[in-house]
């Protein structure tokens, strides 16, 4: 992907300041929609190198004009973080739908064929307790943030049908990295370890996740956006369980630090969000481009701690 003209909204969050950094580096013209929540920035190298809207992606009139000449557009703006969503299911579901049709729309007005949308593997729901889940399976979204997500992926598929708009929807597997904050439980429990203080474990941390490394996930998103046909799902899952107090006890020894692991009840809000087992296949996504997540949790935890 070289000379493209790309939007990318949520291009200063997370997940969409890496893909920033390295659609900059791959010499696109990068152009970000980011409304800069929660201390959002892009990072400072490639500031220069962008062009920079701050607006909200349900603006679309905004999102028409930002859009033309576009040859891609990633739709990465999001609200998220279980704590977050749970007090705001509300918003969180119109800034997902209404976020959806605006980027949707605006791509068709400027004629253009190709979106990559940041879905996630909360669709899952609890079908993960019992296997490793692939994207032929049936889907089970508990969360408004699940169900926001999922909508949106019908919603692709029709687009594909009625506008001949192609796209793809990504499901994320916990994806942890540099620049992730401490609404996730990864760059928590850094700090936490880091300060001293017990690391704060939910329920009894048995629960497990995916933890996919972002360069991976990065790579894996680029990959797909070169090869998007028709309307398609993958997820992007590193295939390999840790539980939360692996996970505690895992960042206790790479940080070096002398807290110790404090079990604890999870706050109220999050019980309705808990799931005992999530861990994905990253099988069609191989099969597709060759490439799947491999960076092991230690290594990828190695990479992020001089930041904090
Ligand atoms: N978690 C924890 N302590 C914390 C924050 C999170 O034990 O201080 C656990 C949480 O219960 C969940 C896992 O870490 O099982 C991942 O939480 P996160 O909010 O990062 O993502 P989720 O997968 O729940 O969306």
């Amino acid at each position: 992907m070289k000379n493209q003209r790309i939007v990318i909204t949520g291009g200063a969050g997370f997940i969409g300041s890496h893909l920033t950094s390295k659609l900059v580096e791959m010499g696109n013209e990068v152009v970000v929609v980011d409304i800069l929540l929660r201390g959002n920035k892009i990072p400072k190298d490639v500031q220069s190198k962008i062009e920079f809207h701050q607006i909200d992606v349900c603006d679309f009139n905004a999102m028409a004009k930002i859009c033309k000449g576009a040859d891609l557009v990633f739709h990465f703006a999001a609200i998220l973080g279980v704590d977050i969503v749970a007090d705001n299911p509300i918003e969180t579901m119109e800034t997902e739908v209404n976020g959806m049709q605006s980027v949707a729309h605006a791509a068709a007005v400027n004629g253009i064929r190709h979106i990559v949308y940041a879905s996630t593997s909360g669709v899952y729901g609890h079908l993960a307790l019992e296997q490793s889940v692939s994207e032929e399976i049936l889907v089970d979204p508990r969360t408004s943030y699940a169900m926001a997500k999922r909508y949106n992926e019908i919603y692709l598929a029709s687009l594909f049908e009625e506008k001949g708009i192609h796209s793809v929807a990504l499901r994320f597997f916990n994806i942890y990295g540099l620049r992730q904050d401490n609404r996730m439980v990864i760059p928590r429990f850094i700090e936490q370890a880091m300060a001293g203080e017990s690391l704060t474990v939910y329920g009894t941390g048995e629960q497990t996740r995916d933890f996919t490394y972002v360069d991976d996930a990065i790579q894996s998103t680029i990959k797909l956006a070169e090869n998007i046909n028709g309307f398609e799902i993958y997820n992007i899952a590193n295939e390999k369980e840790a539980t939360i107090l692996d996970l505690a006890k895992e960042i206790i020894q790479v940080t070096g630090s002398n807290s110790d692991i404090k079990l604890i009840n999870a706050p109220s809000k999050r019980y309705d969000y808990e799931v005992g087992r999530r861990y994905g296949s990253s099988e069609k996504l191989e099969k597709k481009i060759g490439y799947k997540p491999r960076t092991d949790l230690q290594s990828g935890l190695k990479t992020i701690l001089p930041t904090v």
